[in-house]
């Protein structure tokens, strides 16, 4: 989405709206907020989405180029939320074009870490997270210099207290059943896994241009304090609230202001009356460790992982493998990786997707072996 700001009783003018394959949501959403622009990613529902559209005044295309445009309109803020590594290429356009980019989409940091950071320093562009742990941080981020660790905080998932054998057995069904958030299937089982804490320690480490060793993961299972940061002077900044998303959307939207959400629940802490706070188990959940690995060589080895977990998810959900199968094949892609070429960033994009498809490989060879 990309957005301009307007007074009154309306917050936003809408410059674009993109989807993938949901035209009927599109053509919805975009005559609903009278978008100047509408890009279903699918070339042949474009027919659909024009005729949708018909006398509207709202101008249709489709296709990955014209996904790319929608990310080069003129606007203040274009939110980044293509799923996976089709969303690069449209995000560092819009980062390019020197407007804030609000970051929901985990591949851009991941994957493409260095190519957007450096892009974003040469436009002048504002990368602002919309994950829940990242957006806390940037909200209580105040001298850079003074910083000491940052603390991201994690749910710990479904299976935070299950032992090692019965996490062996689980469903699909157990592993999408997280207690806090109702996301996908994808980032629910990251988060069973705990590869989801795992990459978003990376892409704070891209973000706030920190090294892997200075960001710690602590779970805390109510999901009331989304993430913090420690100063050298002994204070540790914090961002609290219910776990809702559009706290930390309508904060990237508004920026540098706050808008006010009616609709959220308000935090109540003397009736919450306590929160918890534990290390995770590494032997549980080495997605963590692998990470940590990854993010100390660079981002060679982070595409490489995020390649890995996404085959090995994919697997999982057609019990092709378990549940614990999935560290197991990162964890080899991993090796692989790290043996095979060492660290370092890729060179370009193109580099970049070489990468991904050959840990593509690595990750389904690896998952046959295990079947
Ligand atoms: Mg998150």
């Amino acid at each position: 989405m990309v957005a301009r700001p307007l007074t009154a009783d309306r917050h936003f003018r809408v410059a674009a709206l993109t989807a993938h394959r949901d035209v009927e949501g599109l053509a919805a959403a975009a005559l609903e907020t009278s978008a100047e622009f509408a890009v279903i990613a699918d070339p042949s529902l474009y027919g659909e989405l024009k005729g949708r559209l018909q006398g509207s005044g709202v101008e249709a295309a489709a296709g990955p180029d014209a996904l790319v445009e929608a990310a080069q309109r003129p606007a203040d803020c274009v939110v980044a939320a293509i799923v996976g590594v089709a969303g690069l290429r449209p995000t560092l356009a819009a980062v390019r074009t020197g407007c804030r980019v609000a970051i929901a989409n985990k591949e851009s940091l991941v994957c493409a870490g260095r190519l957007m950071i450096d892009a974003a320093r040469a436009s002048g562009a504002v990368l602002l997270p919309i994950d829940s742990e990242h957006n806390a941080i940037f909200q209580v981020l105040q001298q850079k210099a003074r910083v000491s660790q940052l603390i991201l905080t994690a749910s710990g998932g479904p299976f935070r207290d299950t032992p090692l054998d019965q996490m062996r057995a689980a469903t699909v069904e157990q592993a999408c059943d997280h207690p806090n958030w109702k996301m996908g299937p994808k980032i629910s089982i990251d988060s069973a896994t705990m590869m989801n804490k795992g990459l978003e320690l990376i892409e704070a480490a891209y973000l706030f241009d920190t090294s892997e060793d200075r960001i710690d993961i602590v779970i805390h299972p109510q999901s009331i304090v989304h993430s913090l940061v420690a100063y050298d002077d002994g204070s540790v900044l914090a961002q609290l609230g219910m776990p809702d998303m559009r706290t930390p959307i309508s904060y990237a939207l508004a920026y540098p202001h706050r808008m006010a959400l009616p609709g959220v629940a308000r935090l109540d802490l003397a009736r919450l009356g306590q929160l918890d706070f534990s290390v995770p188990d590494p032997a549980r959940f080495p997605a963590i460790g692998q990470s940590r690995a990854a993010c100390a060589a660079g981002g060679k080895a982070c595409i490489a992982l995020n390649a890995a977990n996404e085959e090995a998810v994919a697997a999982f959900r057609d019990k092709r493998i378990g549940l614990l199968g999935i560290t197991e094949v990162t964890g080899a892609v991993l090796e692989d990786t790290l043996r095979a070429s060492g660290g370092g960033e890729p060179d370009s994009f193109d580099h970049m997707f070489e990468l991904d498809a050959a840990a593509r490989r690595g990750a389904l060879r690896c998952i046959s072996r295990l079947n």
